[in-house]
């Protein structure tokens, strides 16, 4: 049996109203903390007022920095750093979808290393963390339980994961905080969860344990399509994303992701389109040119379906219509992943740029 390691430190508490039933645990954790957020949705979930509500009744001081934008840029994190190092915190908590919990990590990393640099973030040496607390308000990245953190870089005009890996310490899990998700968000966010069990069984790091996760992900996952596809968005619905999402952070944490990942940055970057939903619709044509048909075959089997032509619908009829490109633009965006080793290398077979741009080919509306 293939070599393989395990880690998955962070200690998941899951439950409504689980963050105020839990509130002597923040005691733990030091005497201020920072609260790292975007900049509307946690003010009208709930999820910063029972953090706060917590923090008040432990007699813990807190700063909020609440700026942190959509794929957060470089910029963005070093600005929350700056403002965490003057307030002189001890811990951090993250709010929000996958990019307030990703810049958290980047910031903790830079306020518990003082002379560090946006640039250190990049630069593989040992760096020292704070604690960190995740309350994820999206059911998709599963950051929380993730020790990555991919932050927009201008100069280079793309995503980059960091090369620092950070966990949280703790992940509160509340399906509450999502009730009044929009639903464009609701099924991006849940299309990324989907994505990261697929890609994540695929990869060359696939192990025992992580597919143990991924097919319980998935089952999970076919209980909520039928919901998704009717815009059902219950309690009950709601509460099983968050564990598929949560679930499939423990995955690509042990395997990381691979192509649809590293094609769909440039689909953000460029035309801003939402992450779960540049995932979603590369997958099918990533999923045809996959070398491993049975693992394949068994991914449309934990979902319940019996072949690709039905997940092919499944994702059109979430998708709708797909973003027009030009060739010319998928040309470069294929160039450039042939550059992305970090994500080819996790693809078990050689991919050509023929392949990237028919994969980019199939899955866009061409101009
Ligand atoms: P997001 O960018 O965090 O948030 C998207 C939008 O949803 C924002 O407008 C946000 O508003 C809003 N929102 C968040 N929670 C909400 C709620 N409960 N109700 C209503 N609106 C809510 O979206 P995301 O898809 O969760 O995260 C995407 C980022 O995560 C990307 O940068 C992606 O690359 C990264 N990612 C990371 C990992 C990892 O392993 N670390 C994995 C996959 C993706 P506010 O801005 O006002 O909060
Ligand atoms: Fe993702």
């Amino acid at each position: 049996m293939q070599e393989f390691q395990y880690l998955m430190p962070t200690k998941i508490l899951f439950g409504q109203g689980v963050i105020k039933k839990n509130a002597s645990l923040f005691k733990e954790y030091g005497k201020k903390a920072l609260i790292v957020t975007g900049k509307h949705s946690a003010k009208k979930n709930g999820s910063l007022d029972d953090i706060l509500e917590v923090l008040k009744r432990n007699g813990i001081a807190y700063s909020i920095f609440d700026e942190i934008e959509e794929n957060p840029s470089l910029e963005t994190v070093e600005k929350g750093a700056d403002f965490g190092k003057k307030e002189k915190i001890d811990f951090i908590i993250a709010i929000g979808g996958g990019s307030p919990l990703d810049a958290a990590k980047a910031i903790n990393l830079l306020i518990a290393n003082e002379d560090s640099s946006k640039e250190d973030l990049y630069i593989l040496k040992p760096m020292k963390t704070l604690p960190g607390i995740a309350v994820p308000t999206t059911a998709g990245t599963g950051s929380e339980t993730t020790p990555y953190a991919i932050l927009t870089n201008h100069q280079k005009k793309t995503k980059i994961n960091i090369v620092h890996k950070v966990f949280f310490d703790l992940a509160l899990l509340d399906p509450e905080y999502m009730m009044a998700m929009p639903e464009a968000i609701t099924i991006n966010t849940a299309l990324d969860a989907l994505s990261h069990l697929v890609e994540g069984y695929l990869t060359v790091k696939a192990n025992l344990f992580s597919d143990i996760w991924a097919e319980k992900g998935l089952n999970l996952f076919s209980e909520c399509m039928d919901a998704l596809k009717k815009k059902n968005f219950t309690y009950l619905l709601r509460e099983k994303l968050l564990l598929v999402s949560t679930i499939a952070g423990m995955v690509i944490a042990q395997t990381g992701t691979s192509l649809p990942h590293g094609m769909g940055y440039a689909l953000t970057y460029f035309h801003n389109i939402a992450h779960g939903r540049a995932n979603a619709l590369l997958m099918k044509a990533f999923l045809e040119i996959h070398p491993h048909r049975e693992r394949v075959d068994r991914i449309l089997s934990c979902l319940g379906l019996n072949n690709l032509e039905e997940l092919g619908d499944f994702l059109d009829s979430l998708l709708g219509e797909k973003e027009k490109v030009t060739k010319d633009e998928i040309i470069a965006y294929a160039q450039d992943m042939t550059f992305n080793d970090l994500k080819l290398k996790n693809h078990p077979a050689k991919v050509s740029l023929e392949d990237i741009y028919q994969i980019y080919e199939k899955s866009l509306n061409l101009q």
